[in-house]
């Protein structure tokens, strides 16, 4: 079997970490890999398989000097912009993990449970994009009942981990959690955060457009739009909570027939990547708690509205550092390779 010469760009990060454990358990066919990062962090160690590997510095040069396969970027849009072009154009793929990308028109945006065909498109730009975290966990849900009952419209509310925001996210939280137990939580100045995390939430991710939404919920309505191929209405409201890993979605979905919930947690069971928790009375449904460090997305709480035949509501968690990142990404390299043999 073909191996492949690896970089993960962003090698230090909350994302770039995962895709190391990613790759681990899928046993994902490396044969030389390179963790890129700053200079900052250029000469540490990450450990991959048993064995150490040093962090190199990204510079423009180094994926033809590697002879890279297949780039990994998970170092924010700015360095995507900078950077990503110069490993498609050594002959990389380049699976892109953040937003900078997604919405062009030759660039496919994948989730393989969803759209593993326009995996095709990547050779107009060698760039694949991997969707916004909170995108990704709904498409999966929307994708069958979808093809099922057909859908013209979502509205949602999520509850967004800290470590969204990466590492320097989850570690405010923590501090702000510690002070607290210090009395001294006043003392806290915000930095990656709007506002304190730790006892609040917080309905502002990303920026405020003109339209009065965030950047964080348009793009949920952008992608899902893109990934489904299909101009249905959603409507989103972003929120960070102080969960440190996992992000939780409250989701209403306008049918164009009747549906009930029985028939829907079916075609959810037999779904791909989906696990149904659906024991309310056993007190059986999804949470961060379930779904941390795993790479499915858990959905319960399935019920009929109560005025209308045609909409449901549902609940659903999933890691939104693996679903929402790092497993999409290597799921979508694994398709990758399917398509060069
Ligand atoms: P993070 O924890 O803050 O890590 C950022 C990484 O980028 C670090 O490895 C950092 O390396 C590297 N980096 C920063 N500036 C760089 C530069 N100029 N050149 C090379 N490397 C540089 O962030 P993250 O959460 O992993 O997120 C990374 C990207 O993935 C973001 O675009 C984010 O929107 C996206 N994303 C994140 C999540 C999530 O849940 N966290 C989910 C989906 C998508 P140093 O150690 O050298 O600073």
């Amino acid at each position: 079997m073909r191996k492949f010469n690896v970089a993960v760009v962003g090698a230090t990060g909350a994302v770039g970490e995962e895709l190391f454990r990613i790759m681990e358990e899928f046993d994902f066919p490396v044969n030389e890999l390179l963790p890129l990062a700053s200079a900052k962090s250029a000469g540490t160690k990450i450990e991959f398989k048993g064995k150490e590997h040093k962090v190199v510095e990204l510079t423009e040069k180094v994926f033809e000097e590697r002879d890279i396969d297949i780039a990994f970027f998970s170092a924010g849009g700015s360095v995507s912009a900078k950077f990503a072009h110069f490993a498609a154009e050594s002959g990389a793929v380049v699976i892109d993990n953040t937003s900078h990308f997604r919405m062009e028109l030759d660039i496919p945006l994948v989730v393989p449970e969803c759209n593993p065909e326009d995996i095709n498109l990547w050779q107009k730009r060698g760039i694949i994009a991997n969707p916004n975290c909170s995108t990704i966990q709904m498409v999966q849900i929307l994708k069958p009942l979808d093809d099922a009952y057909g859908i013209n419209r979502v509205d949602v509310s999520t509850y967004q981990a800290a470590s969204g925001a990466g590492k320097e996210g989850m570690e405010e939280l923590v501090y702000q959690l510690q002070k607290f137990f210090e009395f001294k939580l006043d003392e806290c100045e915000p930095k990656i955060f709007a506002h304190q995390l730790a006892f609040n939430v917080i309905p502002h991710i990303d920026v405020f457009l003109d339209n009065d939404y965030t950047k964080e919920e348009m793009k949920m309505v952008n992608e899902t739009q893109k990934i489904l191929h299909k101009k249905m209405e959603v409507s989103a409201t972003c929120v960070r909570v102080p969960v440190l890993r996992s992000h939780s979605e409250a989701i209403t979905i306008h049918f164009d027939k009747d549906i009930d919930a029985a028939a829907a947690r079916e075609i959810l069971r037999k779904a791909p990547s989906i696990v149904v928790i659906d024991e309310p009375s056993e007190k059986k449904y999804p949470m961060p708690s379930i779904s941390s460090d795993t790479n499915e997305t858990y959905v319960g709480r399935i019920r009929k509205d109560t005025y209308r035949n045609n909409v449901l509501h549902l609940w659903c968690s999933a890691d939104q550092i693996r679903v929402g990142a790092a497993t999409n990404a290597v799921r979508i390299a694994q398709k990758w390779i399917e398509l060069q043999d």
